[in-house]
């Protein structure tokens, strides 16, 4: 008797749902909820949440943004040379709305490369003296999918320790052996380059310019070390081309070492346009072969038609030598700069439009940028995890669209504002 009771109970355990412990009560969504919520809650409690501000006009030197009155002048935009909203970049993006459609419904292999698509590859292998180019929805996607079809377990990736995210999650996607050099360390680099000299391709990675510090790679070392191991060289050019050097060219020309790296990747939505999509220039061989491999290639959506004409006539402007534009950033940003170490701020970086204002505290950073949003001036603190902490600032970007008169209300904002949370004197 006592046997059947014990079997009925645990046939009851098994089938009947008020048997079941009391989290399966729970449906999956509520359990998704609590258990989100409470990383949300962590995050908040951590000080790094994130909002977003709302711009209600297009992008450009003086904007709109919900909750504010009048214009706002805009120092933290990657539109490096003003041209996202160019009125002949937007006018080209019109026409391609109207001649090629607003987009393709395929990937580029089935039925989603037109004739401006291939235009555009052939521009940008030209600006960058490469044998041919390939376009990606964006540089995230060209830097996830570059690594795993060029290298494989007998090769070596030898990475900045700062670099981009997109760059840290490509490297994770390949089977190469991965090496981790020290920010900027040559000394690092060449020991990780003697000892992998076995391998059969090496490839080492960098970004041309760090976002958060605004610095430049000692690309003219690295290049030199390249050719002493026989490595290849990648860089990640997002924050450098078509402003940096004196036709905007990156950090090749920046740096007098034009033609050296192997690999370029770029994205055409910072100075290119602003909009969106990336690419990979570089030898024949290695573009071709992205083409029939590359993951986010193969099975993404093409770019838009507005897209590529919006950034084709940005290559059309540089390369007719509109080079007063990289001309005028550089000048903007000396400028911006030279008044404000004046005025006794510390910026980081080495002369690039990135102006990290280093303030050290993240409170300050922020409650800083606030107070100069209220002066009409948008700018944002970054803090930990962004940036390493104790190392808060606000990073100011400039661009050739600012005027003088922009630069100085600026700096003047910042001199007031600083004074009165004891930063200058
Ligand atoms: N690489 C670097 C250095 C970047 O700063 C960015 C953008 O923030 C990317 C890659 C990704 O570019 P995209 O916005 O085209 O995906």
């Amino acid at each position: 008797m006592a046997a059947l009771y014990v079997t009925a109970v645990r046939t009851l355990r098994t089938r009947s749902p008020i048997f079941l412990a009391p989290r399966r009560f729970q449906s999956a969504l509520a359990s998704m909820k609590e258990i989100l919520g409470g990383e949300l809650e962590g995050i908040r409690q951590a000080g790094t949440w994130k909002t977003e501000r709302v711009i209600t006009s297009p992008q450009a030197a003086n904007i709109t943004v919900q909750g504010t009155e009048g214009n706002i002048l805009n120092f933290c935009a990657n539109n490096y040379l003003g041209l996202s909203s160019n009125p002949e970049v937007i006018a080209a993006g019109k026409t391609a709305l109207d001649t090629h459609g607003a987009g393709l419904s395929s990937v580029r292999f089935i039925c989603g490369t037109q004739d401006i698509h291939r235009e555009l590859e052939q521009k940008i292998a030209k600006f960058h003296g490469r044998e041919d180019a390939i376009l990606y929805i964006s540089c995230f996607d060209a830097n996830a999918g570059i690594f795993e079809v060029l290298l494989g377990p007998d090769d070596a990736v030898i990475s900045d320790e700062l670099n981009h995210a997109s760059i840290i999650d490509g490297i994770r996607l390949c089977k190469a052996q991965r090496f981790r050099y020290k920010h900027k360390d040559m000394q690092d680099l060449e020991s990780i380059l003697q000892q992998t000299q076995g391998c059969r391709m090496r490839l080492v990675v960098t970004d041309g310019v760090f976002s958060m510090d605004g610095n430049v790679t000692p690309l003219r070392e690295i290049c030199d070390l390249a050719d002493k191991y026989n490595s290849m060289t990648f860089i990640d050019e997002c924050h450098a081309t078509g402003f940096l050097g004196a036709t905007g060219r990156g950090t090749e020309e920046f740096l007098g070492v034009d033609g050296r790296c192997t690999i370029i990747n770029s994205t055409l939505g910072k100075a290119l346009g602003g909009a969106a999509g990336g690419y990979t220039a570089g030898p024949k061989e290695l573009v071709t072969l992205l083409r029939q491999r590359s993951r986010p290639y193969l099975f993404s959506n093409t770019l838009p038609p507005p897209v590529v004409a919006c950034a084709s006539k940005v290559f059309d402007l540089l390369m007719q030598g509109e080079a007063d534009l990289p001309r005028k950033v550089a000048e903007n940003t000396a400028r911006f700069r030279e008044k404000m170490v004046a005025a006794g701020f510390t910026i980081a970086g080495d002369n690039h439009p990135i102006c990290p204002v280093m303030l050290g505290d993240a409170r300050l950073a922020s409650e800083m940028s606030d107070a100069l949003l209220k002066r009409g001036i948008y700018v944002i603190g970054f803090s930990y995890p962004v940036v390493p902490k104790g190392k808060a600032r606000i990073r100011v970007q400039i661009s050739a669209v600012h005027s003088f008169e922009d630069i100085d209300r600026t700096v003047d904002a910042f001199i007031d504002v600083g004074k009165q949370f004891g930063v200058v004197s």
